[in-house]
């Protein structure tokens, strides 16, 4: 069975959407606040939006649009978005390399949270879509 990406706390109050661009499928989102939704662009800032869906409303409270959101029922897991010349933040694991905190796990080299476990934002990656696919451009 293949992994999922995941986005961790590294990727908090980036500025660069790096991933969204190289990812094959278009299945990285960002919320939009107002309208409860999560948008996955083609290409980030592009406007060219592939697909929508409605997020819950208390797991987007957390972080907001401060963070990306890979959704796991459409990630295929290549893995194209897990490396560090797309997310200098170090920010984007496979969720069965997701290092969880014990001593060993591997990290991305630059992610600045080492040592912490970040299994949490893998539930997150999941509790955040409300529903199933609510539309496209
Ligand atoms: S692993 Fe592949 S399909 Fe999944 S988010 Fe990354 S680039 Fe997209
Ligand atoms: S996962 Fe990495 S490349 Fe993608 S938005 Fe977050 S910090 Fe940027």
């Amino acid at each position: 069975m293949s992994s999922v990406a995941v986005i961790t706390e590294a990727c908090l109050d980036s500025n660069e959407q790096a991933c969204v661009d190289v990812c094959p499928v278009h299945c990285i989102y960002r919320l939009d606040s107002v309208h409860g939704e999560l948008f996955a662009e083609v290409l980030a800032g592009s406007g060219e939006v592939a697909h929508r869906h409605k997020a819950d409303p208390d797991a987007a409270g957390l972080f907001g649009a401060a963070i990306l959101y890979v959704n796991a029922d459409e990630c295929t897991g290549c893995g194209a978005c897990c490396h560090l010349d797309v997310c200098p933040s170090g920010a984007i694991y496979l969720e069965d390399r997701l290092p969880d905190g014990r001593p060993g796990a591997r990290y991305n080299s630059r992610d600045r949270y080492k040592g912490h476990d970040h299994t949490y934002f893998a539930i997150l990656g999941r509790t955040i879509f409300a529903d199933g696919l609510a539309g496209g451009s």
